[in-house]
């Protein structure tokens, strides 16, 4: 009786053999076939360059020096918006979730990202994961069938808005 790795590798082989007769059969294997399983969940594919990237995301000691300023931004999101902080622990970590964190980043301009990875102690790149929250949520906004993501709809109006969007407090706020 084979165990260990005698039998993982058998395993393994055998696991091979059937994929290859699968792909000949032209049965869906891979991509595609992750494209069945995983679109209705709203699970995008990974590239292996968002891969290595994913480890630089998960860097927040939740310090919440990110948050220093927020307070304006939160309160013209109207809910959409709960401060980068918890963008980066609680929203950039749910994936099927990721149209409500573009909705959110909406709020804050790039600028603004920037300024704040010179402040976060452990470096966390709020920039990279805003774009990669914005193309995940593309895909998945495309996967759904949407044909404008909600995330291109403009700000709905709020006192100070264009003031806001620069990453500037609003008149007459604060
Ligand atoms: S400044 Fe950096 S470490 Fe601190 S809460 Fe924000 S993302 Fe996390």
């Amino acid at each position: 009786m084979l165990s260990g790795r005698a039998l993982a590798l058998v395993i393994l082989a055998w696991s091979l053999v059937k994929v290859l007769f699968a792909r000949l059969g032209g049965r869906k294997t891979g991509l595609a076939l992750f494209h069945d399983n995983y679109d209705a969940d709203r699970l995008p594919p990974l590239t292996a360059g968002e891969r290595e990237e994913l480890t630089s995301f998960s860097s927040c000691i939740a310090c919440g020096r990110c948050d220093a300023g927020e307070a304006e931004r939160i309160a013209a999101s109207r809910g959409a918006y709960p401060g980068l902080m918890a963008v980066v622990l609680a929203s950039a970590r749910s994936m099927p979730d990721f149209d409500a964190a573009a909705l959110a980043l909406r709020h804050v301009p790039d600028e603004v990202l920037e300024q704040k990875e010179a402040i976060c102690p452990t470096g966390v790149p709020f920039r990279a994961i805003a774009r990669f929250i914005r193309a995940k949520a593309d895909f998945i906004a495309a996967a759904d069938g949407n044909a404008l993501p909600r995330r291109h709809l403009p700000l709905a109006a709020t006192s100070g808005g264009a003031a806001m969007a620069l990453g500037q407090p609003a008149q007459g706020e604060g």
